[in-house]
């Protein structure tokens, strides 16, 4: 598991435990408590991860047609490489004449 998924489990942990904190000072049920408590903590997590995925990606984009290209942990070689063939592919997407 690599250092920011381990921080969006973090962040999901603490904003869970203080949303329970507070919930537990109500006069709600446990099942509500706990029903709520995992809901914030899924909905926490998945927007970590999703953010995790997004800062990890690259896009590259023909400027020419719609042909696009997403890669994620790429290295500099790679990108650059992604780069080139976005630039110079051999048919442009939506172009009658190629
Ligand atoms: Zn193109």
């Amino acid at each position: 598991m690599k250092k920011i998924q381990v921080a969006a489990v973090a962040v999901a942990s603490a904003v869970t435990y203080s949303v329970t904190a507070q919930l537990m000072g109500t006069d709600l049920s446990f099942a509500v408590v706990f029903a709520c408590s995992t809901a914030v903590f899924t909905a926490v997590l998945n927007a970590g991860l999703h953010l995790a995925s997004a800062l990890s990606t690259s896009s590259f984009r023909c400027p020419h047609c719609t042909f696009a290209v997403r890669v994620q942990h790429a290295s500099a070689g790679e990108t650059r490489r992604w780069q080139e063939i976005t630039a110079d592919h051999p048919r442009h997407l939506g172009d009658s004449r190629a």
